[in-house]
């Protein structure tokens, strides 16, 4: 069944066709890969779905209910979670503190908030720094928190814009280890935008690719690292596809 459905996705600045009728649908329980070049449109897909930018034309379907014109609030309400590309956590805060503010997202007791950041600060390996002020956190653990933020408001459809970015390689594998375990032991749905290939092919089950805000391909890892469009506009000729999927 589909989580996420996405019809004729238009958004455009001025004269600029940011997305450019992007069509796809995520399956319940699927990890989704977006993937395309800078400036392709990824984030504005993001806000588009979060309505934090105005749709310009076409639909956005969440558990079949239209939310393409829904407030914010109202679809972080209905279960949609995610994280931000520039990462910013109230830097004057304790990491907890960061964490039991998206926990007041849908929790309306200080305890029942409490108990649910306890949680997810345990899930995003962040229980022994949660004392600290976010500001002085590690970009390892800023990651990490801006993912721990999201799954406080305990979504069942959680977006990831480029939460591995600037990782160094132990990090890396964590961050794999975690979206791996928010889907398969917290049961929620990911929509992933990453640019390491290490990340998008090992977790993907599908990848939807854009280029110019519109569509050139979707399909498995393998059939989409072979996409000749996928290659010319993204991956490069030099790239080789055993190297990324086993990567
Ligand atoms: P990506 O995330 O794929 O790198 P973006 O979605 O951030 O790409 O950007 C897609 C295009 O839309 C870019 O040309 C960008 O400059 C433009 N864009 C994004 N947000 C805005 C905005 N608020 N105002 C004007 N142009 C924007
Ligand atoms: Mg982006």
């Amino acid at each position: 069944m589909s989580i996420l459905t996405l019809e004729n996705l238009t958004k455009t600045f001025g004269g600029l066709m940011a997305v450019d009728h992007v069509s796809f649908s995520v399956k319940e329980g699927e990890i989704f890969g977006l993937i395309g070049p800078n400036g392709s449109g990824k984030t504005t897909i993001f806000n588009l779905i979060n309505h934090y930018y105005t749709v310009t034309e076409g639909k956005i379907f969440f558990q079949g209910i239209d939310i393409t014109h829904k407030h914010t609030h109202e679809i972080a309400q209905l279960g949609i979670g995610r994280t931000f590309q520039k990462v910013k956590p109230l830097k004057r805060l304790t990491v907890e503190d960061n964490v039991m503010a998206g926990a007041f997202a849908r929790e309306t007791t200080f305890a029942g908030a409490r108990a649910v950041a306890q949680d997810v600060l345990k899930f995003c390996h962040l229980d022994d720094v949660k004392n600290m002020k976010a500001g002085s956190l590690p970009i390892g653990g800023r990651k990490r928190l801006e993912i721990a933020k999201a799954l406080a408001t305990r979504p069942k459809l959680i977006l990831l814009d480029e939460t591995a970015a600037g990782l160094n390689p132990g990090e890396l594998d964590e961050a794999i280890d975690i979206i791996k375990k928010i889907r398969d032991e917290l049961g929620i749905t990911v929509l992933i935008v990453e640019h390491i290939m290490k990340v998008i092919m090992t977790l993907s089950d599908r990848i939807h690719a854009i280029a110019h805000g519109a569509t050139i391909a979707e399909g498995t890892p393998a059939e989409v690292a072979k996409n000749p469009l996928v290659i010319e506009s993204y991956l490069g000729s030099d790239y080789n596809v055993e190297n990324y999927l086993n990567a």
